[in-house]
């Protein structure tokens, strides 16, 4: 017969082992950070006490990547754990889009509330929500509670785009219903362009004034309200995925940022993030949740100086507008692009006791997320679930080598195979160039050794064919077999 003392130990026990496998969770991502944007990661004109704090104290992976060199399919892979570009309909979509996750499809919060987690989404949503064309005026529905989460408060699409309203679960913050929400997105991109709040905006938006939020508040409302969630889920385990807004365009800090960097307006709205993973590190020390909390800080593309699209140029060193800071280091490429400036983020993973503290050269990617936090949490996938996600738990928790092999994803696909790092790919940058290349078939096989050679100078397609072939296969058969786990 069991004793008082004895079942206190086992339940005692149980409630050690639950802490091991149910962490709290925060995955954090910044928006347009790039390689080389933290004091860690290298930054001297920009100061990320916070960042750098995290690193001291965790994990920072030197080669992790985005799953994509843009925001929405990013967004999808690490949600759905599936590479975006298998899947139509997951490029960079406008506030009018539907939503592009299969409600009761296996999410990165749909697993984790399966595992009894309170889930949370705070910050830029970027993948649809309700039906094409989305109506903000009623219950706006699929969203984010419909593929796992328990609570949302997000910016529906981006701050360059409209709307520019918070919507909180399934509906629109402060709407006034005589004012109704209208959005014409007839042109998407260039001119002309609406302006909302004196900010040009992508798509036209009538109605909702009341609604609108406010540019400068948003890194504050966005600290707030994870800060809310976090005390009010601090008895359970809980999963709370901030994504910031602070860098992308346009680039709004609050006033007390302004001229606090080196490197102009962009550095100043690193500050702002770094205030931000402040907040909520604050918050958990405060709470005493720090040693049961995995933190994960990372970007969803690389950085890029001025503007939303591609540009081709190594290390932007605009000494006008950034003071030379270098935002991906010594990486070729920006936001958009296949070379590694485009995916290659900073990773940082912290969770004290568990987490050896230190640098990894693992390859790991945000697509990893599903299987990793179902192996945390000693859950199952399902055959179909998750079908390019690897258990990269052994990486965080242990040392080891991430993957083997990684799609990159820019507007062109690339693959790595350990420091190899192979693309087939036209001149110049952005999609049109690659297109037409595509089409008057001037594309070739680019081929570089990462080991020797991070910043992608030299080509050495032509002194490895066997590699070039190789990997050319191995790339079309991951493309070919729909899944890569
Ligand atoms: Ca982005």
């Amino acid at each position: 017969m069991k004793t008082l003392p004895h079942l206190l130990l086992a339940g005692l026990c149980a409630c050690l082992a639950a802490a091991e496998s149910t962490p709290n969770v925060i995955f954090i991502l910044a928006d347009d950070i790039g390689y080389g944007d933290f004091g860690c990661y290298g930054a001297t004109k920009i100061r990320t006490p916070n960042a750098d704090r995290l690193a001291s104290q965790g994990l920072r992976f030197t080669d992790a990547h985005a799953p994509s060199a843009v925001c929405t399919p990013t967004r999808y892979a690490f949600m759905t754990g599936e590479y975006a570009w298998r899947k139509q309909g997951t490029g960079i979509l406008p506030g009018i889009a539907g939503l592009i996750i299969e409600p009761g499809r296996t999410t990165v919060p749909s697993l984790l509330k399966r595992a009894g987690y309170a889930t949370a989404v705070v910050g830029k949503w970027h993948l649809g929500l309700g039906k094409t064309p989305t109506d903000y005026n009623t219950e706006i529905k699929p969203g984010p509670l419909e593929v796992g989460f328990d609570y949302s408060w997000i910016i529906p699409a981006t701050g360059d785009r409209t709307p520019c309203v918070w919507v909180e679960n399934h509906r629109v913050v402060n709407l006034d219903p005589a004012d109704p929400i209208k959005l014409d997105y007839a042109v998407q991109r260039g001119e002309p362009r609406s302006f909302v709040g004196g900010i040009p905006r992508i798509g036209e938006q009538l109605g909702g004034k009341a609604a609108l939020w406010k540019d400068d508040l948003i890194a504050d409302v966005l600290a707030e309200k994870s800060i809310k969630f976090i005390e009010d889920n601090q008895a359970k385990p809980f999963f709370l995925y901030l994504a910031t807004h602070d860098i992308h365009v346009p680039r709004v800090p609050h006033s007390r940022f302004r001229g606090t960097s080196d490197a102009g307006i962009r550095g100043d709205a690193v500050h702002s993030f770094d205030w931000t993973l402040g907040r909520v590190l604050d918050t958990l020390d405060r709470l005493k949740l720090t040693d049961n909390t995995l933190v994960i800080v990372t970007s969803d593309n690389g950085g890029v100086l001025d503007t939303n699209g591609p540009t081709d140029n190594v290390n932007s060193g605009d000494g006008k507008t950034n003071n030379g800071h270098a935002h991906n280091g010594v990486l070729r490429g920006n936001k958009g692009s296949a070379y590694e400036g485009g995916t290659r983020v900073p990773f940082i993973a912290r969770w004290p006791g568990h987490i050896r503290p230190g640098t990894s050269g693992a390859l790991v990617s945000h697509v990893d997320m599903l299987s990793t936090l179902a192996s945390l949490t000693r859950q199952k996938l399902a055959e179909a679930d998750a079908p390019d996600s690897q258990d990269v738990l052994p990486a965080l928790l242990e040392g080891k080598p991430g993957r083997t092999t990684l799609v990159e994803h820019g507007n062109v696909l690339a693959l790595r195979s350990g420091d190899w790092k192979y693309l087939f790919v036209g001149p110049g940058a952005g999609k049109k160039n690659q297109e037409k290349a595509k089409a008057k078939g001037t594309r070739k096989p680019e081929l570089y050794d990462l080991g020797k050679d991070l910043s992608e100078t030299t080509n050495v397609a032509e002194q490895h064919p066997e590699v070039v072939a190789k990997m050319a296969k191995t790339l079309a058969d991951i493309q070919a077999a729909g899944r890569s786990r």
